[in-house]
Parts: C-alpha cells; structure tokens; sequence
C-alpha cells in the first residue's frame, strides 16, 4: 500500500504526497473516529488511491511529535524568529521558546531577523556566540538583503520545519522571502478567523528549497503546560553537558551540593542569565495550577 505525507488539510479531505511527488485527495476511511486519531498535516499515512487524484486514507503511521496550535505532526525543525529590535531581543523569551521546543525532541534553528536596524549589533552578536557555543545554529538576516536570508536554505531542506516567534518579529516577512509567490499574510489572518467554532482550520507544508515549512507559524501558547520540573534541565544543553560532573546523578542544579553547574555559574561559563531563566521556569511550573 502506498505511503505518503499529508501536506495539507482543508475542508475532510487530506491531500498526500507521495515519494513520485504527486498529490492525492484523500478521505478518512472512518477508522480513525474509532481510535480518536484525527490524521494531522505532517503525517506519515498509508493510502489507497482509487483513481490518479483521489482515494482513502488508510492508517496513520506513529508520530514522532506534534503541536496543536498550529495542529501539525512530525516536526523535525523549529525555525525561531527574533528581531535584533523592535521587539527588542530578549533572552528571557528565547530561552522559553528553546525549553518547550527542545521539550517536544524538535531542532531549533535561531534567526534573528532585522539585523539592519541596529546602529550597534555588538550586543545581539555575542548573545548569538553563546547560544552558538552551547550547540545551536543562529542566523542573522534582514528582510533587506535577500542573500541573508539564503543562509537559512541548507537547514531546510529534507525537514519539516515550522516557523515560531512573537508577534511582529518578521516571521511573514521572512516566508515571503522564501516563497514571494504566496502572501502568507493571508495565512496568517486566516488562522485567527479559524478560531471560530464551525470553521476549519487549514495548515499547509509548503514546500521550500526540498523541504517543507509548516505556512502557520507554531506555538502560539508560551506555557509550560506539558512540562514537568525534572523536564526542564534537559532543555538547557550546556547543564546537560556539564552535569556528568555534578556529584549526584540526576542533579537539578538548585540545592544539591558539589553540583557543576552552579560551579559553572559562578565561575562565568554559564551565563547568570540562562540560569535566572532555568530556576525562574522551575518555579512556574512548580506553582502551577494544576489542570483539574
Ligand atoms: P510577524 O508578525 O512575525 O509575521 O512579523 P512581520 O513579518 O509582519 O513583520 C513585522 C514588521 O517588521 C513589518 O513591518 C515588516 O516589514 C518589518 N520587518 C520584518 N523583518 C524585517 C527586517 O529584517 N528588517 C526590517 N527593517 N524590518 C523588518
Ligand atoms: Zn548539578
């Protein structure tokens, strides 16, 4: 039975691509209501076809993630919009962003966009040379200078990447960099009107220099609704890494004694900030409500 990827829900039916790239317009074949599955855009599916364009989701294959605002499966990459200025670049907010998104096994890629409104970017580039010194790709570009924003095209390409970042920092800017053929403006607004209860809303993968971004930018809820305090140090890449050298195994890195992370912390390795953040996430979840 053939297998392919739904790239786009709209409407009851799902439209799967398959390897041969052709698309087919498929429905559910009921089965799913049974088992409370609701095949995603992103899933990996088994199809029947009945004719050249249309035929029967079968089965949905095991996901490896997925997101329900935009509701999406199989996220391999997080593309992490944040202006330079305008909103100001904040760590605070980055860090957030980089512990629910490593919380759910996705790549974060950082771009930091408006980098040409900057008088001085000295500031912004070395926040950029730790997150870079700890393990993750940053990119800095401009709407201005198209060739910067080319930087970001070998990350996409074989992956499922959504787009994520606060309200103005230039993530529809940034898609219609990448496909200037859509107006992804219209995505956007049409997700707010699909909010309303007897409309659908409709994610679609669209497809980029060979691979796929999510055209509805992803976590839209900043809580740390799924997390768990124990979750939240492996989220900071630089505590995973050092605390093979804390004195107990499972360390948390507040009260525990010998810990090399706060030696880490004290001696400037890791920035007093990304620490702030880490205990400040702690204590959210630790007072949260909880959920019944
Ligand atoms: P979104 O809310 O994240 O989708 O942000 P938009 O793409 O709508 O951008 C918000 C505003 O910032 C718009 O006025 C854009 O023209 C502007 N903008 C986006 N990227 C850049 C950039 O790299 N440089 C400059 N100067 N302005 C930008
Ligand atoms: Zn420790």
């Amino acid at each position: 039975m053939p297998e392919g990827k739904i790239v786009k829900a709209l409407a009851g039916f799902y439209y799967v691509l398959a390897d041969d790239g052709s698309i087919t317009q498929c429905r559910g074949r009921g089965v799913f209501r049974k088992n409370k599955i609701t095949p995603l855009v992103g899933d990996i599916v088994k199809f029947q076809a009945e004719n050249a364009q249309e035929g029967y989701v079968l089965e949905v294959l095991d996901r490896k993630n997925e997101l329900t605002r935009p509701p999406i499966a199989n996220i391999d990459q997080a593309i992490l919009v944040f202006s330079a200025v305008e909103p100001d670049f904040s760590t605070a907010l980055l860090d957030r962003f980089l512990t629910l998104i490593e919380s759910k096994h996705i790549t974060p890629v950082i771009c930091i966009t408006k980098m040409d409104l900057l008088t001085d970017d000295r500031k912004v580039k070395e926040y950029a040379s730790y997150y870079e010194n700890i393990g993750y790709t940053v990119l800095m570009t401009s709407n201005k200078d198209p060739e910067g924003v080319a930087t970001i095209y070998p990350y996409l390409a074989d992956k499922v990447s959504v787009i994520a970042g606060q309200s103005g920092v230039g993530k529809s800017s940034l898609l219609n960099v990448l496909r200037p053929d859509l107006d992804l403006k219209t995505a956007e607004i049409s997700m707010h009107l699909g909010r309303g209860k007897h409309t659908t809303r409709h994610v679609e993968l669209i497809e980029v220099e060979k691979g796929y971004v999510a055209d509805t930018p992803g976590f839209s809820s900043l809580e740390f609704l799924e997390l768990e305090v124990e979750d939240v140090k492996d989220c900071f890449l630089e505590f995973v890494r050092l605390s093979e050298g804390c004195k107990f195994r499972g360390c948390t890195h507040l009260k525990e004694p010998k810990c090399a992370v706060k030696e880490a912390v004290e001696n400037g390795e890791i920035a007093l900030y990304r620490y702030e953040h880490y205990m400040n996430f702690v204590e959210e979840i630790t007072n949260r409500k909880p959920r019944y």
